[in-house]
């Protein structure tokens, strides 16, 4: 049986709102599909090999997450940027986007590095940007949650994952919404974000396989019901 890895970045520092379900969504997806999947956490302080890695997984964390594992994660920033120039599929949600980026710095003044595979940089605001999202983007409609208070600023030339249609998304003023290098997808998106887009998520998983066995497409799955759900969201007031 074909087996991927994918690398699950501090998972009790950053997992709130639910992110831990993508981890689950990429999982059922390859395993409906015939493809065994074996998730490795990532620790702070712990030795990591990515050189077996095919997808890497990072949730969102409080203020206090990002101050315990930000110093971890810049000792892993020169393999995770390598990794995502040599095009290895990434979802980073909020607050691992943040520090993805240049940096986070809190609303206190605290400087969080960042590890450089945006070129995106985060301040924290007094204002919380909470609700639902929609945003429009080359995988489709995408449909989320958000909550923080960082705002994120894309230099030019940086991709967003899309363009907000409502909510906040990166800030209140861009209309743009998340960062994308090669296959590294950051968002803001919660919900968790990979169940109800199906599109998203397939985009992930095909480009894991496809660097990893050269497969070109990947089977359909009835995603019916995860399209009734985005719809739903999607009709939610902010
Ligand atoms: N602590 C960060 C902020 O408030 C990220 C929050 C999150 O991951 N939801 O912007």
């Amino acid at each position: 049986m074909k087996k991927l890895v994918i690398a699950h970045l501090y998972p009790r520092e950053m997992n709130i709102y639910g992110d831990l379900g993508n981890v689950i969504t990429l999982k059922k997806r390859l395993e409906w599909r015939g493809y065994g999947v074996e998730v490795r956490p990532v620790e702070i302080g712990e030795p990591f090999d990515f050189g077996e890695v095919d997808l890497v997984f990072g949730g969102g964390g409080q203020d206090s997450g990002q101050l315990i594992m930000g110093e971890d994660l810049i000792s892993r920033g020169n393999d995770l940027r390598q990794m995502a120039f040599d095009g290895v599929p990434m979802l980073v949600i909020c607050g691992t986007y943040q520090l993805f980026g240049r940096g986070f710095t809190t609303l206190e003044g605290q400087e969080i590095p960042g590890i450089d595979v945006f070129r995106a940089s985060t301040i924290g605001g007094r204002t919380r940007m909470i609700g639902n999202v929609v945003i429009d983007s080359p995988f489709g409609e995408l449909v989320g949650f958000e909550n923080h208070s960082g705002q994120t600023i894309l230099e030019p030339g940086q991709a967003a994952l899309g363009e907000v249609r409502k909510g906040h998304g990166n800030n209140p003023k861009s209309r743009q919404e998340g960062a994308v290098s090669e296959n590294a997808i950051g968002t803001y998106l919660h919900g968790p974000v990979l169940p109800k887009n199906p599109g998203l998520a397939d985009h992930l998983l095909l480009a894991a396989v496809r660097r990893r066995w050269q497969v070109t497409e990947l089977e359909p799955l009835d995603d019916r019901r995860e399209l009734a759900a985005a719809r739903v969201a999607a009709g939610r007031p902010r």
